[in-house]
């Protein structure tokens, strides 16, 4: 099969490689859409190496939508069968371990232990290829009503449920998001699911004009302390929950000091920096500060609100490529070039993106 393999940092090369394929309770996909993910520009770069990836060459990508081809041994007892189309997520927990017992089998014990645990395009090879071998523990049953292009956004917006999620927003809260990347307005679009009554999108340039455009109030940062400006939107009080979705030190920090009293904040884009935080505040205020890793089985519960145009995960698609012009399509993304948001990838095609 094609593939674009990840030799070493920043070095990627399209190349013909073994069909990978599948062991027990997994599938072999035929892969039909590909999203990237800011991660992936991340561990491309190189700055994870040893943890993602553990050795090269490595396959990368987490994000994807295709047809189960093949059912290895034992995934025909839980319903599996060539033909059906799937959706990926990258986590697959031990399944034995306290966390997975319990049911946070993002956070499993033998996380990176590749005898019992995977993390596709992380720890484990990934989609950025024809074909991809997955746990039945990681793909989901896509309806016929979405599109594989869709399919392919679905764990992205599965991380955005489970954000809104691990801030309890309740029916009428007043939600700060910082930073209005993909992730940032799926959360968005999640937040307002989930009951919140105002969603107040804070950034700038071109993708704060999208958030306004998918109805969310707004607040420029180029108009002042971010902190003051949301703050003043909401009467002097701040927002109930505040959600980190940039990953800046900055962003990181403006959600602490804007929440409310006995507010909650979220943060899901993975830091790279230490952040001093405003320890009285916190403890003085009773701050609630949560942190979330990808998903916990929130990939199943994000269908219905995709199916049914709650969380329109389509508006979000800017760019098709395909993958033979994976160099071009990151490029698209990392550089955001004509207003890219989720930029995919087709293994299948040839010539010209669009
Ligand atoms: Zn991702
Ligand atoms: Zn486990």
């Amino acid at each position: 099969m094609q593939a674009v393999v990840l030799r070493a940092p920043r070095d990627l090369a399209l190349e013909e490689v073994p069909d990978p394929r599948p062991g027990p309770y997994e599938v072999l996909c035929r892969v039909e859409s590909i999203a990237i993910c800011g991660t992936d520009i991340h561990i491309l770069e190189g700055r994870h190496v040893g943890r993602w990836p553990p050795a090269f060459p490595f396959i990368l990508g987490h994000e994807w939508a295709g047809t189960v081809v093949e059912v290895g041994p034992g995934a025909e007892v839980f319903g599996w069968q060539p033909g059906d189309r799937v959706a990926g997520t990258s986590h697959a927990g031990c399944g034995y371990c306290r966390m997975c017992r319990t049911g946070r089998y993002n956070l499993c014990e033998r996380y990176g232990d590749a005898r019992v645990h995977r993390q596709y395009g992380h720890t484990t090879q990934g989609c950025y290829a024809q074909y991809v071998v997955h746990s039945i523990k990681s793909v989901v049953r896509l309806p016929d009503a979405l599109t594989f292009d869709e399919g392919a956004v679905l764990d992205p917006a599965s991380i955005a449920l489970w954000t809104a999620k691990r801030g309890q927003v309740n029916a009428g809260d007043t939600v700060a998001v910082l930073g209005p990347g993909p992730v940032g307005l799926l959360t968005a679009f999640c937040a307002r699911a989930l009951g919140a009554g105002r969603v107040i999108v804070v950034g700038g340039g071109e993708r704060l004009a999208v958030a306004e455009a998918l109805g969310f109030e707004t607040v420029d940062r180029a108009q002042g302390a971010s902190v003051d400006l949301v703050r003043e939107a909401t009467g002097g009080r701040g927002p109930d929950v505040a959600i980190d979705c940039a990953g800046t030190p900055e962003a990181i920090r403006q959600c602490v000091d804007m929440v409310r009293k006995g507010g909650r904040v979220v943060f899901t884009a993975v830091p790279h920096d230490e952040v001093a935080f405003p320890m009285q505040r916190i403890v003085l205020e009773e701050l609630d500060l949560v942190g979330v890793r990808a998903n916990r089985s929130t990939l199943e519960e994000v269908i219905p609100l995709v199916l049914d145009g709650r969380v329109p995960v389509g508006r979000l698609i800017t760019h098709r490529f395909p993958l033979s012009r994976a160099s071009e399509a990151i490029a698209t993304f990392q550089e955001r070039r004509d207003g890219a948001l989720e930029v995919l990838m087709h293994p299948w095609a040839g010539g010209e993106g669009t």
